[in-house]
């Protein structure tokens, strides 16, 4: 059996997913739980895009020590020279250095000749030596570029001192069979390619991302980078609980492993889509909502016969359980606290005394309080913690025959306490006007989604916002029992947002890879 390592680029590549910015804590809870999860790699940002990613891939540098953490970097030294920084205090410091190596991309965005880029592949990987003990070199829109190349590209690299050789499938272009082949190629044409691990990383834009990724499994790939649910760049990456759970579920084709803890997919797959916004669709592999449900009676009358007639993976291998009511307003507060220690919650005892409170609250309203309920509200808790702007009080008046008026006292930070009142043609557009009246800006809606948590007619609401004002754009999620009240939370969460991002935007990110 071989070992396949699993390199997660969750907060890198999937943080470039349209419409995605998670602030420092989102990141940080992402990240401990991809250590639970059991990746090998943390890929954690682009530590030279900006100030914000700098910050947030040395905290996490410095705080994952279960798993290798590494950043991205062009093939620049102020680039690697700042990611150095950013890496430093890390477990086992890993660069990820990229330079394109296909026709296109070598005469249009750099303007050089082949054996220029070669040059300074080498001499940026033999620069990174110096201080990094682990080097993963990429050479970007690898299916794109010509066999022979690729290969002599490839054996300079690694005589220069790289670890890891990723070939990603930028674009999303190749299939299975090729990308498959392009890894047998360099096995049996660069001399000195048993010294490293050869990694995958696939876009999904024709649906093969998975596909390809195992297809270089079989020939030779010894890592595969992904993202969670398949986040990134347009179509997104490789789903990495796909990757996971198709080896474990075929590791006698495959004959690999990996680290995994599969019974954590479920968890992670739920933070990362509550944290980016970025919805499960019902029918997705492994963790769509409609994964383990039969719906035909066929389908139905064999699975009660015998599960394996349609089941090839079972709920309880990635951790997805039946709905169970846990606690309720009867439950003290040793039992709240061994329940979120459970849950894989680190919380101090500050933070535990008011997420009690909000449990009482919220099992006043609600008869059971379940799992799901309190993964989102110390998901709520945890990650807002900095806010500018807080929520003191909401009022709103409706009526069939009245124009929908709003109320709104917010507290700032600083103490000052801001209070204002609009009306629109909605409530939640009456407490939107009113919010931007808050903060004295025109901000547009770009979206706005609600849903239950875990359904039923007391179910918490959950909202999801994006906004945009003066050129930015920013997201933000709202928790209550009211839908008004998680309504208004999700905005001023975004606006929160918002301020927070051009504070600390120097520059816009750039898209690679
Ligand atoms: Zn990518």
């Amino acid at each position: 059996m071989n070992k396949i390592k699993i390199f997660d680029t969750t907060l890198r590549d999937g943080e470039q997913s349209p419409g995605v910015n998670l602030n420092f804590q989102e990141k940080m809870e992402i990240a401990r739980q991809l250590e639970k999860y059991g990746v090998d790699i943390i890929e954690a940002g682009f530590p030279a895009a900006s100030k914000g990613d700098f910050q947030s891939v040395r905290e996490i540098a410095n705080t994952i020590k279960g798993c290798s953490v590494t950043g991205l970097a062009r093939a620049v030294k102020s680039d690697i020279d700042t990611a150095w920084e950013a890496l430093k205090g890390s477990e086992e410091p890993r660069l990820h250095v990229f330079i394109a190596t296909s026709p296109i991309h070598m005469a249009y965005k750099f303007n050089k000749k082949p054996e220029e880029i070669v040059e300074i592949a080498v001499e940026m990987v033999k620069y990174a030596s110096k201080f990094f003990p682990v080097i993963q070199w990429s050479a970007e829109d690898a299916s794109r570029s010509e066999l022979p190349f690729l290969a002599h590209i490839t054996e300079e690299v690694i005589k220069a001192g790289a670890n890891v050789v990723n070939l990603p499938d930028t674009v999303g272009y190749t299939t299975p069979k090729e990308y498959g082949a392009m890894f047998s190629y360099l096995k049996e044409n660069v001399p000195n390619i048993h010294k490293v691990d050869l990694s995958t990383h696939c876009h999904d834009d024709l649906g093969m991302a998975v596909a390809n990724s195992l297809a270089a499994v079989e020939n030779g790939a010894t890592q595969i980078e992904g993202a969670i649910n398949g986040i990134g760049e347009r179509a997104g990456n490789a789903a990495i609980e796909e990757v996971a759970v198709a080896l474990h579920t075929r590791k006698d084709f495959y004959q690999s492993y990996t680290n995994i803890t599969l019974s954590e997919t479920k968890r992670t797959s739920d933070l990362v889509s509550k944290l980016t916004g970025m919805a499960i669709p019902a029918n997705k592999a492994v963790v769509g909502r409609n994964a383990f449900a039969h719906e035909s009676g066929i389908h139905q009358d064999g699975f009660l016969k015998n599960r394996s007639t349609y089941e090839i993976i079972s709920p309880e291998l990635v951790g997805v359980q039946q709905k169970e009511v846990v606690l309720g307003k009867h439950s003290g507060r040793h039992a709240f606290r061994t329940h979120l220690m459970d849950l894989g919650f680190t919380l101090q005892d500050n933070q535990i005394d008011s997420l009690f409170e909000k449990f009482k609250d919220l099992a006043d309203k609600k008869k059971d309080v379940t799992d799901d309920d309190l993964f989102s509200l110390v998901l709520q808790k945890t990650v807002n913690s900095d806010e500018l702007y807080k929520l003191d009080s909401l009022q709103v008046q409706y009526g069939s025959h009245n124009i929908p008026t709003a109320t709104i006292t917010l507290t700032k930070n600083d103490g000052e306490s801001v209070q204002e009142a609009a009306t629109g043609s909605g409530s939640v557009e009456a407490i939107y006007n009113t919010l931007n009246r808050c903060i004295d800006s025109e901000l547009k809606l770009l979206d706005y989604r609600l849903q239950s948590i875990n359904g039923g007619p007391d179910a918490l609401a959950e909202v999801f916002v994006k906004i945009e004002g003066n050129g930015v754009e920013a997201s933000g999620r709202g928790l209550a029992y009211d839908v008004l009240e998680s309504s208004a939370k999700a905005y001023l969460n975004a606006i929160n947002r918002m301020i927070a991002i051009q504070e600390y935007r120097k520059e816009t990110k750039q898209e690679v890879m």
